[in-house]
């Protein structure tokens, strides 16, 4: 995971490490650094260069250059940085309402119907909840066929409406099935497309409108770097969703997405997916995260 990233930042922040003493240049030239690996990472320029500012102002006003490890104060530094950059905070997903109901969005492929496989899962084991999954895709049948064989993996019920082809309506009659049969999560996995268009945004908003959800949650590639930022722009402008999940992290190199997507959306990450089965799933720590990133 990112490593691409840490390996880049490490260089940058090596040549500091082992010095005693440095300069006001060693470390602008540091940042500068630190500034191409951000890049490299495919985190957006405007948003590269802030992080890189907020580093140097910490630094000279910690008097970096006086202190006797240098090095080890930077590191610091650049891992707060990213910390906040990434969110700060652990935020968890809102588990109210009776049922909760939690609606997935995001493009066709970003891992939707796997992760409410995965989301079922843990609330379920973790949680002791009785969940519900709803196939909400009336587009593509094979999208209802693979959350029923999710489903039966994870041993969690799935509903679903072969011939309506009104995602509103089985929405709604999901809920209501859930609470006539005791289920205290509705998770609701919706149709996604290969790029944003009209039609699918006025679909989910629909959707959206007439559940009103606890949790909407927004499914992305990780490994898309900027364009993952740009489609989580355009689904918060509609949906203005609670969270973001990456998934794909145990593809992704780079880093970019996560990165940048707070900045841009200002929604936390609540959870990563970091594989095909249905137990890679964790919590996003922003500060374990940074911590890993700089090893
Ligand atoms: P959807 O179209 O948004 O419902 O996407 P899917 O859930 O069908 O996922 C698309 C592909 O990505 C599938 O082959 C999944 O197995 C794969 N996938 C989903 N999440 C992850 C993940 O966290 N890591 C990896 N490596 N693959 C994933």
């Amino acid at each position: 995971m990112f490593n691409n990233l840490s390996d880049k930042l490490d260089k940058a922040l090596h040549t500091l490490k082992g010095h005693g003493k440095i300069t006001e240049v060693n470390v602008a030239e540091t940042l500068k650094e630190v500034r191409r690996a951000l890049l490299d990472a495919d985190v957006n320029f405007k948003i590269a260069k802030d992080f890189t500012k907020r580093v140097q102002t910490k630094a000279l006003g910690q008097d970096v250059l006086t202190t006797l490890n240098p090095g080890q104060l930077m590191v610091k530094l650049v891992k707060d940085e990213l910390t906040e950059l990434m969110g700060g905070e652990t935020v968890g997903i809102n588990l109210g309402g009776s049922p909760t109901v939690i609606l997935m969005s995001g493009l066709q492929g970003s891992g939707k119907t796997t992760f409410s496989g995965k989301l079922a899962n843990y609330l379920k084991t973790k949680k002791t909840k009785q969940v519900l999954l709803v196939g909400c895709d009336v587009y593509r049948p094979a999208a209802i066929n693979q959350l029923q064989v999710v489903g039966e993996q994870i041993g969690v019920e799935v509903y679903a409406e072969v011939g309506n082809n009104n995602p509103v309506e089985i929405s709604k009659n999901a809920i209501a099935h859930a609470k006539a049969n005791g289920k205290n999560v509705v998770i609701i996995d919706t149709a996604g497309r290969l790029a944003v268009d009209e039609e699918m945004m006025t679909e989910i908003s629909n959707i959206h409108k007439a559940i009103e959800p606890q949790e909407t949650l927004f499914v992305v590639d990780s490994m898309t770097g900027q364009d993952a930022v740009n489609t989580a722009k355009a689904f918060n402008d509609i949906l203005n969703f609670d969270g973001v999940i990456l998934t794909k992290l145990d593809g992704d190199t780079r880093g970019g997405a996560a990165l940048s997507i707070k900045s841009v959306v200002d929604k936390p990450i609540k959870f990563i997916g970091t594989g095909e089965k249905m137990d890679a799933i964790d919590i996003f720590h922003p500060d374990r995260m940074a911590d890993r990133i700089l090893g």
